[in-house]
């Protein structure tokens, strides 16, 4: 039987722009993963005339399909009545998912309201997906040749009832004996095109493991993706693909899955025992913040300066006039003499600067974009780094301290 899904995202919120139909896009990367046929996407407002007519519609060219949203107790009714309705099938409760929702409201000792319990309705004879970071349980059942799966609206449970639950469910219902594994690869320093040149044979001759490039905010990801019946052979394609691809990326690679620059910093820091500070000026703390949302920061983060006027500089950091008055903020001497200046000032064993221009007005007659970072290292000569970035204000900020993360993470990995 040939698969076609159809995925139907329930709320106004993404007709009037005011969110965007992420949950579709996440569902059709997994889907694919499954091996199953993607042929619509359909968005439909909160409204169940319209709801219903989408569903009909659906009926005719989908024989899977799967609802976003509606679930919770605000328009509980709504994506689940009108399947209901639609099916011919009443709406019970399901006793777990009550138990659950009743404990919640005794344990946060709040009034449970009769919108809430309604959250526990499901549809008659459908299989219940667990909701483990939400109140309303999803819900599978196969009519007619047709699988219904329901899942709630907030990607933060949708996801993970999905690939907790929802994946099995198909598996089943289909008989996939073969077990699909991905491994995400994170790159930074080489771009999207300059990557996929690099290892352009291995993605022309790509069967199984398959390989999938993907760009975002100035870093590159590739998921491999391998199928087999046995687990432990779908590992082994995946490590065999990962060493060919890191012989000739490999310098770039910076961590696996869902990890980031930070939280790889973070990593070897601890690991290596050493502690960073931090001179900001364009960044304006950026650096700090990011450091100091990983939890255990203080560890590792000793603090940072945000200077961004000469005086600052000057006054707070002791950047020398000379410097200042002859090279400008803008200058490699300056962001040498910040790297040098709080990593003596707080003791720290490392210290990192930025100075540059984010834009848009140009500044000391140089360029937007031009920024200079230095990384003073106790014990090693302070290195300075000159980029020249584009893109807007915020860009150049956000870019500045990644390449920071990514310095430090270059660094440490090259120490004892
Ligand atoms: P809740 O219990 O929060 O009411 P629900 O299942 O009823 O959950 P909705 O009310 O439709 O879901 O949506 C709740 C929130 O989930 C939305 O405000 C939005 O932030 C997010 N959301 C809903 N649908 C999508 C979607 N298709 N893509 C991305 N986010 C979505």
């Amino acid at each position: 039987m040939s698969i076609r899904t159809e995925i139907i995202a329930v709320g106004s919120e993404l007709l009037l722009g005011q969110i965007v139909n992420s949950n579709a896009q996440f569902l059709s990367l997994e889907l694919a993963e499954l091996g199953m046929n993607v042929y619509y996407h359909t968005v439909v407002g909160d409204n169940p005339t319209r709801l219903e007519q989408a569903v009909k519609i659906a009926k005719e060219r989908s024989n899977v399909i799967i609802f976003t949203g509606g679930l919770g107790p605000t328009k509980d009714d709504l994506t689940k009545e009108t399947i209901a309705k639609t099916l011919g099938k009443k709406l019970v409760f399901d006793q777990e998912a009550l138990d659950s929702i009743e404990q919640y409201f005794v344990q946060t000792k709040r009034i449970m309201s009769e919108n809430n319990k309604k959250q526990a309705l499901v549809l008659e004879d459908s299989f219940i997906l667990k909701n483990d970071y939400g109140m309303a349980p999803g819900m599978a059942l196969n009519v007619d040749q047709t699988i219904y799966m329901l899942l709630p609206g907030p990607p933060s449970e949708m996801k993970p009832m999905f690939q907790n639950y929802g994946r099995e469910y198909f598996e089943k219902q289909f008989g996939f004996q073969e077990k699909i594994i991905s491994r995400v690869l994170r790159y930074f320093g080489i771009g999207e095109s300059q990557l996929e040149t690099d290892i352009q044979d291995i993605i022309d001759e790509q069967l199984n493991p398959t390989v999938a490039p993907l760009a975002a905010d100035g870093e590159v990801t590739l998921r491999l993706t391998a199928k087999h019946q046995d687990e432990h052979v779908a590992n082994q394609l995946l490590d065999e693909l990962e060493q060919k691809i890191q012989s000739r990326v490999g310098e770039f690679f910076y961590g696996y899955e869902q990890t980031t620059l930070p939280q790889e910093l973070k990593k070897l820091l601890l690991a290596k025992q050493k502690t960073v500070s931090a001179a900001e000026s364009l960044t304006g703390g950026m650096f700090s913040e990011q450091i100091t949302a990983l939890d255990g920061a203080s560890q590792l983060f000793k603090g940072s300066l945000v200077c961004y006027t000469n005086e600052m500089k000057e006054q707070l950091l002791n950047v020398s006039k000379q410097t200042l008055d002859k090279n400008g903020a803008v200058s490699e001497e300056c962001a040498k003499e910040m790297a040098d200046q709080i990593r003596k000032l707080s003791n720290s064993d490392i210290g990192i600067s930025f100075t540059g221009v984010a834009g848009p007005q140009p500044l000391e007659d140089k360029p937007v974009g031009t920024v200079f970072m230095g990384i003073s290292f106790s014990g090693k000569e302070t290195q300075v780094y000159r980029f020249h970035f584009a893109g807007s204000r915020n860009g150049i900020r956000v870019r500045t301290v990644k390449y920071g993360c990514h310095y430090l993470v270059k660094l440490l990995s090259e120490i004892e």
